[in-house]
């Protein structure tokens, strides 16, 4: 999908608001007309105006007209609200709800693009970018403490406040939030717990990407050297939440040092957060990348250490006990 397609998309989205918050209205409007009586021939009253303003544009005593017009549509409106009051409705049920206040649901203010339709443009991206990433169905609800049992206190006590810290943080996400930096050896639950707030923040309407270092860099150097008018490394700037996963598993060149160090430096200059998951200690992250990154990826950071015996080896092992139990 291109910029164009990932626009029109988001138009497409906020046009639909529109016209479905008109239709409410509608359905609004027809219900209060059988059940209240009185009802209808206010509204019909009301709707007149606008043809009454159009007879009396042409004529020569239009100011007085207009005045006259603009009265009587006053005092309707005002009596339709204590119609609707006594009968226990809110004053204001009739008028069309809008789901953005800024802009009416039109994506724009001034002939600017509305705070909503930039929300929608990084939806729209967002769900470009993870459709070719693998967005499995990670949940904390499938993610099981248990795994961690048999670690010594001080370690199983970690993993324990891991899993509770990204929960929280999947509950406040705000563009205030953190960035998070999980540190740990490859299967002890790092992918799995950022999936889990990647999923929990989709759910909730945040434009939220999740990819690998490794294919992130491969997505960016396409588009570098293939001059193409790509957006990727907009949206991974824009987006509200940018969760790296296997940072210091990408190929290393100039370009991924140099970009690395651009997504993260261009978020944290403009106030979002992100998440990164990785195999290298700090010490590694500073010989590879050195220390401009590192004091990125740590700095405001949460920093959470992930502890345990491979997970995939674990249900594998389990289950294969399992089938020789069963045989
Ligand atoms: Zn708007």
């Amino acid at each position: 999908m291109l910029q164009e397609e990932i626009y029109a998309a988001a138009i497409g989205t906020i046009q639909q608001r529109r016209r479905d918050a008109q239709t409410e209205q509608e359905q609004r409007t027809l219900r209060i007309r059988q059940e209240i009586p009185g009802a209808a021939a206010l509204c019909s009253t009301l709707s007149e105006t606008c043809f009454s303003v159009l007879r009396a544009a042409g004529s020569a005593d239009r100011a007085q007209r207009l005045a006259a017009i603009r009265q009587r549509a006053q005092e309707t409106e005002h009596a339709l609200s204590e119609l609707l009051t006594a009968h226990g409705y809110p004053a204001d049920y009739l008028k069309i709800h809008y789901a953005c206040k800024k802009c009416d649901d039109t994506g724009f203010v001034g002939g600017k693009p509305c705070e909503c339709l930039r929300h929608e443009i990084g939806k729209a991206g967002a769900a470009r970018m993870n459709a070719r990433s693998q967005l499995a169905l990670c949940s904390f609800d499938t993610f099981s403490l248990a795994y961690y049992k048999d670690l010594p206190a001080d370690e199983r006590g970690a993993m324990e406040r891991n899993f509770a810290d990204c929960r929280r943080y999947a509950a406040n996400f705000s563009a205030q939030s953190g960035n998070l930096l999980m540190i740990g050896n490859t299967g002890l639950g790092k992918t799995h717990l950022s999936l889990a707030i990647a999923n929990a923040l989709l759910e909730k309407g945040f434009s939220v990407i999740y990819d690998s270092a490794g294919s992130l860099m491969h997505q960016l150097e396409q588009e570098q050297f293939s001059h193409s008018s790509g957006d990727t490394l907009r949206l991974l700037l824009e987006c509200d939440l940018l969760i790296i996963d296997d940072f210091g598993t990408e190929f290393e060149t100039r370009f991924t040092s140099s970009m690395i160090y651009t997504l993260l430096n261009g978020r944290i200059s403009a106030g979002l957060p992100f998440i990164v998951s990785t195999n290298l200690t700090p010490q590694e992250i500073r010989g590879r990348y050195g220390d401009r990154v590192l004091s990125r990826l740590i700095c405001g950071a949460q920093l959470m250490p992930f502890f345990g015996r491979d997970i995939r080896m674990l249900r594998a092992s389990a289950q294969s006990q399992d089938r020789r139990k069963s045989t």
